[in-house]
């Protein structure tokens, strides 16, 4: 068990941006001397079109808790509806360390490739233009590889 986070969706229409809320996380896993991590989470938007907007973004550290409160918004520019259906959100939450790499706590991917609450969360906002929809996540132990390094050689082909 990795822990769950909380997050919310909205897609608009009318903009032609995804927005994402990252809420909270609960029971997250403890990474450091005394039980307890600085978790912050990664976000990327994948894979990127050609219109060369930032799809990736982190959200600030918060210092030794297992239940961190993130309340952060982020804004992915330039996704039009049609596209969404090719498109993976993925989420990972790592515990900041001084000194040496973060650990990796857990993380979760939406869209088509996903299945049960993750693809449910992804569907539900493609059918609700301009609906804020929150969906708690369960963090999966599997760690995803860097899709922004697919992207650099899918450019360089
Ligand atoms: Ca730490």
């Amino acid at each position: 068990e990795r822990g769950k986070l909380l997050i919310s969706l909205m897609y608009s229409k009318i903009t032609s941006t995804l927005h994402l809320k990252v809420i909270r996380g609960c029971q997250l896993l403890p990474m450091d001397f005394g039980q307890t991590s600085d978790p912050y989470c990664k976000i990327v938007l994948f894979p990127l079109n050609d219109t060369n907007t930032k799809w990736n973004f982190k959200t600030s550290v918060k210092k030794h808790t297992l239940q961190p409160e993130f309340h952060e918004e982020f804004i992915f520019q330039n996704v039009q509806l049609n596209e969404l259906i090719s498109k993976t959100l993925q989420i990972t939450v790592f515990d900041k360390d001084m000194g040496k790499k973060d650990d990796y706590i857990g993380g979760f991917q939406l869209g088509q490739i996903a299945s049960g609450d993750d693809l449910r969360h992804w569907l539900l906002m493609v059918k609700s233009p301009e609906h804020w929809i929150d969906m708690w996540h369960k963090l999966k132990p599997e760690q995803y590889s860097s899709p922004l390094r697919q992207r650099d050689s899918q450019t360089s082909r």
